[in-house]
């Protein structure tokens, strides 16, 4: 007998990096070739996807993403130009929509609450003119954000005077911001939703998120929180979801506040640092979950089978400050990531997922961990 030939959906990706490097990896299992439209040549989706190494907005480059059967991104800040040159060619998903309120913060938060979601109290900061009175009306105290371009803890700046807010804005070269008064939040957490062009909904888990210095430190499933909270959390995502038309998979940020209440502190239009514990988690991964939702497969809720945790490997100051890799494999339930990324401070160049069978072996397990990973 001889076998029928199968044809492999494609999926193409605006950007290469370990998001799309990792989009590609759970996409092979599924039969899905990936092609990634990326200019750093030595991005690391290279490794594993068809690379073409050339500008967002180069027309040989997007009509190869238009030859695929549907387009997705691994980040938020794709030029206008290429959603333009794709637009009736193939289906982007998240799509233009999506993209322009995720990627602005001021117009994030304005669609939030359009929504009918709580955010952190903000002003939008245009001209020199809004800065006056500005602090007093979020707060006293804030953090001065720039509207587009942020990541990381990056473009923002604590203000608690005036002086300062003056002072961090001229650092910023006086672009477009939003000043958003401080949330004493008694813990952060996300959770990731995905909808397909037919309308199904799925929920990632809820996720309990550490920050160093501005970078997710920490990850740890199940979150630490009241019964109840993942249903909100739910009920926020499908809210947004369907106030913003979603094809695709998004994942919110959440501060939790002392009396349990969720306030969406952003939205990202793409799988998400804090979701990469459900590579081992036991159950489909985030990544599967947006390959799955962008072509139209079907598509479950993909919260792990297994409490697990993840400890990112960032960039010290120091460059001999580097992870004890040998110890990290001698502990139980451990998988390391590495994106081949050159080690810089600040930046991202992997990840180690921990599981456990119960929550208190995790803490333990976790602890262990993070003191092996400066
Ligand atoms: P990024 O795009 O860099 O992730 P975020 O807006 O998520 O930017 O801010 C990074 C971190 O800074 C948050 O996860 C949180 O720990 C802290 N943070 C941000 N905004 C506020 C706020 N309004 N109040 C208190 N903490 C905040
Ligand atoms: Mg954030």
């Amino acid at each position: 007998m001889t076998g029928r030939a199968e044809t492999a959906p494609t999926l193409g990706i605006l950007g290469g990096g370990q998001l799309a490097q990792m989009l590609a990896l759970a996409a092979l299992p599924l039969g899905v070739r990936v092609t990634v439209l990326e200019p750093d040549a030595q991005a690391p989706a290279r490794l594993c996807a068809t690379h073409l190494p050339a500008p967002y907005t180069d027309p040989a480059g997007l009509d190869a993403l238009a030859a695929c059967d549907a387009v997705t991104l691994e980040f938020e800040n794709v030029p206008v130009e290429a959603l333009d040159a794709l637009r009736g060619r193939v289906p982007v998903r998240p799509g233009a929509g999506v993209l322009a309120r995720s990627k602005h913060r001021a117009r994030e938060k304005e669609t939030l609450r359009a929504a009918g979601v709580q955010t952190a109290p903000f002003v939008v900061l245009e001209s020199g003119a809004d800065l006056s009175g500005a602090l007093a009306r979020v707060g006293g105290q804030g953090l001065l954000k720039t509207s587009e371009l942020g990541y990381d803890g990056k473009g923002q700046a604590r203000v608690t005077s005036n002086d300062a807010l003056q002072a961090a804005w001229d650092g910023v070269g006086r672009v477009p911001c939003v000043l958003e008064g401080l949330v004493p939040f008694e813990r952060e957490v996300s959770l990731a939703v995905a909808r397909t062009p037919d309308g199904q909904v799925a929920f990632g888990p809820l996720v309990e998120n550490v920050h160093r210095n501005g970078i997710l430190r920490t990850s740890v499933f199940p979150a630490n929180v009241p019964d109840g909270t993942e249903a909100r959390a739910r009920d926020l995502a499908r809210a947004v979801a369907d106030a913003w038309g979603l094809e695709g998979l998004i994942t919110l940020e959440f501060f939790v506040l002392p009396g349990g209440e969720l306030v969406v502190n952003e939205v990202a239009p793409r799988v998400h640092n804090s979701g990469h514990l459900t590579q081992d988690g036991g159950g489909v991964s985030q990544f599967e979950a947006q390959v799955r939702a962008v072509l139209g497969l079907p598509l479950a809720d993909w919260r792990p089978l297994h409490p697990c945790a993840m400890v990112n490997d960032v960039g010290a100051a120091d460059p001999d400050a580097t992870p004890d890799w040998a110890s990290i494999d001698a502990l139980p339930g451990t998988r390391v990531h590495r994106y081949h990324k050159a080690r810089r401070p600040g930046r991202k160049v992997g990840h180690v997922n921990v599981v456990a069978p119960d929550p208190a072996t995790l803490r333990e397990r976790l602890a262990a961990l993070e003191a092996l990973i400066p």
